[in-house]
């Protein structure tokens, strides 16, 4: 493949993964309306009435994350409640709309949903789909008059990045993407770190994210089809890493070289990779690696090293059980910054004084537009063998 071609597949993420050759064509679909996940414990009461002021969410997809996560954590935040579901199970709506005291009128099936523009107890929208379905309903939700909290990774290519950056103008709401370790402790002391060269100058960036998915098909977990997910494992856990990577070096990458690897007849990577790793160079000299995996034993860790010393974080964006040491010449330090749980209350806090206040959004849809194209350059490496030259957008050069 000439650097040319290299750069075409990269226009698309999906289109990357196809072009690299090494994919089945056709995902198929994977129905809405999900039963309720294995794990989950819902409210025994209803939570209490909503301070004064506060933003009301409307959360669209009740899954894993927004069942077990998400939804949990609104009674932390001193400024949004959960004012509306969407949902494509109404056996599900009806037992989640009980118990978060979600009153029937406010709650809405995708087919309904654009009567969402006349609740107006519902200010914001947290879309909880898979990655293929959040640029149309981001789109939705700006038609409504909404603003959008979206969560990782923004969609599956720069051009959906666009937009829903452009529908969020259009409509003058805001738009965030959930990178949630920005607004969890550990992480902000490890930016705090090498932002004041506490490791003198940075040298290396290390991070894995890695995990081994059990037995599945593109036809039962939506994780592994290459319509709803894209190339795989960078996009959906990859992704902290590399966050990590931007947020501790400071620096957009002006370089970058992958690779990415699919075993051939294992049903799981017929349409996505099982690994994929990168290493990037930054204009100060740091050069980071990233290591993502779907099919290796679990581990998400990231390490910085100086000139001076060091920082190690095991686990290090979890949403809880965070750890963060910090080696310097002889001295080991465990830090303890602060309760990791709280990163879900305060970023759903920080959309709020957003929208009340007009203060700067810390993970804008902006953001969530460079880290596709950087993913998107990522695969065009991977697919051509070649380094890619980065502009400070995260563009390719040439
Ligand atoms: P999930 O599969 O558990 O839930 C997805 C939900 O979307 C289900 O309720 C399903 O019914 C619904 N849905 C609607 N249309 C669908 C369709 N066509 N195909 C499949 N499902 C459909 O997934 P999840 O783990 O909750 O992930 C949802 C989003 O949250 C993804 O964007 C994911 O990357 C993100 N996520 C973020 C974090 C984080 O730490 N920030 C963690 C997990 C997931």
């Amino acid at each position: 493949m000439t650097r040319r071609q290299a750069i075409e597949a990269g226009a698309a993420t999906a289109a990357a993964v196809a072009a690299s050759g090494a994919l089945a064509q056709g995902a198929r679909p994977i129905a809405e309306g999900q039963p309720m996940p294995d794990g989950v414990t819902l409210p025994a009461s209803p939570p209490p009435a909503p301070h004064p002021g506060s933003v009301g969410f409307a959360i669209i997809g009740l899954g894993d994350y927004a069942l077990k996560q998400i939804m949990p954590r609104f009674v932390q935040s001193g400024r949004c409640h959960i004012a509306a579901l969407v949902s494509g199970n109404p056996e599900k709506l009806a037992r989640v709309g009980d118990a978060y005291g979600v009153p029937p009128e406010a709650r809405y099936s995708y087919d309904n949903f654009a009567a969402i523009a006349a609740n107006s107890a519902v200010e914001a929208v947290y879309i909880i789909l898979p990655t293929g379905l959040h640029a149309d309903w981001a789109e939705r939700a700006f038609a409504a008059g909404k603003h959008v909290m979206c969560e990782k990774p923004m969609a599956l290519s720069a051009s959906e990045c666009e937009r829903m950056i452009a529908a969020s103008e259009r409509a003058d709401r805001k738009l965030m993407i959930g990178y949630r370790c920005h607004f969890e402790p550990y992480n902000r002391a490890a930016m705090e770190l090498t932002a004041t060269k506490a490791l003198g100058d940075l040298r290396l960036i290390r991070t894995e994210h890695s995990y081994r998915l059990g037995p599945a098909t593109p036809a039962t977990n939506w994780r592994i089809a290459r319509a709803q997910t894209g190339g795989g494992p960078l996009e959906d856990y990859g992704i902290y890493g590399l966050q990590a990577a931007l947020y501790l070096s400071g620096e957009m990458p002006e370089q970058l070289s992958a690779s990415a690897f699919r075993p051939e007849g294992d049903p799981r990577f017929a349409e996505v990779f099982a690994h994929v790793a990168v290493q990037m160079h930054f204009p100060s000299g740091t050069v980071a690696q990233i290591v993502t995996s779907y099919d290796s034993a679990g581990i998400n860790m990231v390490e910085a090293r100086g000139t001076t010393g060091a920082l190690r974080m095991h686990p290090a964006t979890g949403y809880g059980g965070n750890t963060l040491v910090l080696e310097t010449g002889r001295e080991r330090r465990a830090m303890e910054p602060g309760d990791p749980e709280v990163q879900f209350a305060a970023m759903l806090d920080h959309l709020a004084a957003a929208i009340r206040e007009g203060t700067p959004i810390l993970t804008p849809g902006e953001m969530g537009l460079r880290d596709v194209r950087l993913m998107e350059a990522i695969y065009a490496s991977a697919a051509s063998g070649r380094s890619v030259v980065l502009k400070p957008d995260g563009t390719m050069r040439g």
